[in-house]
């Protein structure tokens, strides 16, 4: 038979996140459909507030609290999540797919044997026995599938399940004692970049993909990316798009090839990459092959600037191509925007 632990991490005024509570309330309505024992298990400064929404769930409540897991820290958290484990004895830990649980409790499937799987949407009862749905490939395939081995940790994504939502009570809790060991890593604050660095922008009108032509050879047989870096950016800065980018662009850092320092995959557009929603979209030095073009798809209105007129952009996936270079294209725009 299953048993089931229901791990969560506190918010700093001791209470759970809104994506917390749901994979309470899956992990509540599972143990239901396969009639298994359920177990809560909090970790965090403070747990008695959280401990008291599950006082109706007749759930037994485990707690690791104190100062030492206030902070988002692998050590502590995996050693608590851990402790946990082996309190409960679970086959099955659920979890939120949040940063913190996300990466502490993979480690903790290692360390008793079991195995882990992330971006699950669903949890369901086939046939008496547990199956999960999860995502690959950046959500483009579902997969349903089961195991057999145990402990199976589950990292449920936000939204998947409606909240637990039982009348909160004073709940008993079980604290179990874990011995930390001295520290090297303390937060101190967090840091994030001007948002005027930041080059990922949903909400602005404009798309504005460089591709892999930006850094190569150009006409006059020579790189120039130091000067591509300056055109790119001088844009991005003074009209406030969002930056795209090719994969070919992006995966170059891992060939050792010159680089944009501001671009990560994360600019990536594209079949394997995002599919923003912006108004418009310019396409610079970027060939439009289907597998980049199909993150265009919801960018009604684009154009592009190749030196190339039978690149992809020219077969119907662009409205406008200017056939022309785009180090000159983007100087002349560039000197207008200052103007
Ligand atoms: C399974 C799979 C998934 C993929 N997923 C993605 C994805 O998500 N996103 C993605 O982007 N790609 C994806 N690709 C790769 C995709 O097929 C292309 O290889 C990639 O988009 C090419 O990038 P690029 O156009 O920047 O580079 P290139 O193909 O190298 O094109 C560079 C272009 O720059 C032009 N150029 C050079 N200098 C200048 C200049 N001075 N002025 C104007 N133009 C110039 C050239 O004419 C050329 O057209 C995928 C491929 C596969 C097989």
């Amino acid at each position: 038979m299953e048993n089931i632990l229901f791990i969560a991490f506190t918010e700093p005024d001791g209470t759970l996140h809104k994506t917390a509570l749901e994979v309470a309330g899956a992990a509540c309505e599972l143990s239901q459909q396969l009639g298994a024992a359920l177990t809560i298990g909090l970790v965090g400064a403070d747990v008695q507030p959280a401990a008291n929404l599950f006082a109706a769930s007749g759930a037994k409540i485990l707690a690791v609290s104190g100062a030492d897991f206030s902070q988002s820290r692998y050590p502590t958290d995996a050693v608590a999540a851990e402790a946990l484990c082996r309190a409960a004895a679970p086959t099955i830990v659920l979890a939120p797919a949040s940063s913190r649980s996300s990466r502490a409790l993979p480690g903790v499937a290692f360390r008793l044997n079991g195995r882990v799987d992330t971006h699950v949407v669903a949890v369901a009862n086939q046939a008496g026995a547990l199956s999960i749905s999860r995502w690959y490939y950046r959500q483009r395939m579902e997969a349903v599938l089961t195991r057999a081995e145990r402990p199976w940790f589950l990292l449920l994504e936000s939204g998947c399940h409606v909240p637990y939502a039982e009348a909160p009570g004073t709940a008993a809790l079980e604290n179990i004692a874990v011995a930390v060991l001295p520290q090297r890593t303390t937060v101190t604050g967090v840091r994030a970049p001007q948002s005027d660095q930041q080059t990922i922008r949903p909400d602005a009108k404009l798309l504005f993909v460089a591709g892999a032509g930006w850094t190569k050879k150009q006409p006059d047989g020579q790189m120039h990316v130091p000067d591509a870096e300056k055109l790119v950016l001088g844009f991005i800065r003074q009209s406030g798009a969002s930056l795209g980018s090719s994969k070919s662009l992006v995966d170059q850092s891992g060939e050792g090839q010159a680089v944009f320092e501001f671009m990560s995959h994360l600019n990536q557009v594209g079949q394997t990459g995002a599919t923003p929603r912006h108004q418009k979209g310019l396409s610079t030095c970027c060939h439009g092959e289907e597998p980049h073009v199909v993150g265009w798809r919801f960018v009604n209105e684009r154009r592009a600037v190749n030196l190339d007129p039978n690149c992809g952009w020219a077969r119907g996936k662009a409205d406008v191509l200017y056939v022309a270079d785009a180090f000159a294209v983007m100087e002349a725009v560039n000197a207008l925007l200052q103007k």
